[in-house]
């Protein structure tokens, strides 16, 4: 008994499951795949992007909710994902939502390392105002253990501009001081890539990008090493990963809703997407097409051999292989052969099918995938002038 085809699909579809590479957006469409970038531009194939449940911004009163991929370092309830300098448990107080610097129980730091990402972290420096310049309501957050992110109550406030709420400390003044008073609750929202050196070379100095309540107070500013206090700071290599630490300066700071979401390797680590080296490049359209020869092969069948042709000629376009374009090329020939011997009304019924066929294959030539004489785009172009198809209508 013959299997119709629609349960042959079905079936295919179950053994192979579906392909690495669905289809998704227009094919032979947008420039193709050069040494820098893996995928065409408009790239049906390119992986959809992750879906993400956004969070809800805080409100003085009440702290907002991460986004749905956050990794969440404290929720108000609990310090079991942070410990103290020396590796005890955090000693800081924990109450009505958020945590409090006990003075002289020292920092904290959290258990788990991280290195790039987006931070999320409120502060709020104490409704009492005591003290004077750093003495006032400082703490701070140290990405990766290291580069301190100025906390300080700077809302009326003079101090040096390098220590100020929002400077990376020691190295460079945030661009101003969008500040709270003192008691509410301030956000930092960080954009953060630690420095990368290759055989003691810098291949990027890492970078700091810094939002103090919605305001841009750090742009995107290159990394000098830890910064600090006195010393002028010098750049070099990080670890790749280190744990968030918060700073006991001797005032009781709070602090709240504090997540954070890892970010993507960069190009100069073989990056995932975007510009790529030439062999990251390389070895990732090596990866398509393999994936959409795959995917052809499922595709076999010898009543329509339109399907496993497109999908081998598009997996050309990312890395040429022999095989492939032979069996191509083969199945193109079988396929015009059997149109030509059409009767005409039948053939009319597939103009459409044909003309896209002949886009497919000037596509291709055009980009140098196939000669200009390929010959079934020389077949193709011959049957549609043939036909009167290549003539605007009236
Ligand atoms: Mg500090």
């Amino acid at each position: 008994m013959k299997i119709p085809a629609f349960l042959s699909l079905l079936a295919g579809a179950l053994v192979f499951g579906p392909p690495a590479f669905p289809a998704a957006g227009p094919r032979f469409y947008g420039d193709p795949p050069d040494e820098h970038h893996p995928w065409a531009v408009h790239d049906g194939n390119r992986p959809q992007p992750p879906r993400v449940t956004p969070g809800t911004f805080s409100q003085p009163e009440r702290p907002g909710r991460p986004p749905s991929d956050a990794i969440v370092l404290f929720d108000g309830t609990d310090l079991s994902k942070w410990q103290g300098e020396k590796g005890g448990p955090a000693k800081w107080l924990v109450r009505d939502g958020y945590m409090e610097v006990v003075p002289g129980t020292g920092e904290i730091r959290t258990r788990e390392a991280f290195g790039d990402c987006q931070l999320h972290i409120e502060w709020a420096a104490p409704a009492k105002v005591e003290g004077e310049g750093q003495g006032r309501g400082n703490s701070g957050v140290f990405l990766m253990g290291r580069l301190e992110i100025q906390v300080l109550d700077s809302y009326n406030n003079v101090t040096y501009a390098d220590g100020h709420a929002g400077a990376y400390y020691g190295v460079n003044p945030p661009l101003c001081l969008p500040l709270n008073p003192p008691g509410e609750f301030q956000v930092y929202d960080i954009v953060f890539r630690r420095p990368i050196y290759r055989d003691g070379l810098v291949v990027d100095p890492g970078y700091v990008t810094v939002f103090l309540n919605g305001v841009l107070v750090q742009d995107h500013t290159p990394l000098e090493g830890p910064g600090g206090h006195m010393g002028r700071s010098k750049p070099g290599p990080f670890p790749e990963k280190g744990p968030l630490a918060l700073q006991d300066h001797g005032n009781p700071t709070r602090f709240r809703n504090i997540w954070y979401r890892p970010l993507p390797p960069r190009p100069a680590e073989g990056g995932t997407d975007g510009w790529l080296s030439t062999e990251a490049t390389r070895a990732k359209r090596a990866e398509i097409a393999a994936s959409l020869r795959a995917d052809a092969a499922s595709l076999k069948n010898p009543d329509n051999p339109v399907p496993e042709m497109l999908r081998l000629l598009e997996s050309l376009v990312y890395a040429d292989d022999a095989t492939a374009r032979q069996r191509a090329t083969e199945l193109a020939e079988t396929h015009l052969a059997r149109l030509q011997a059409l009767p005409a009304e039948q053939l009319a019924a597939r103009r459409d099918e044909v003309r896209h066929l002949r886009d497919v294959f000037r596509y291709l030539a055009r980009h140098k995938i196939v000669p200009d004489d390929f010959a079934p785009k020389v077949a193709v172009e011959e049957l549609i002038r043939a036909q009167g198809w290549d003539k605007r209508r009236p």
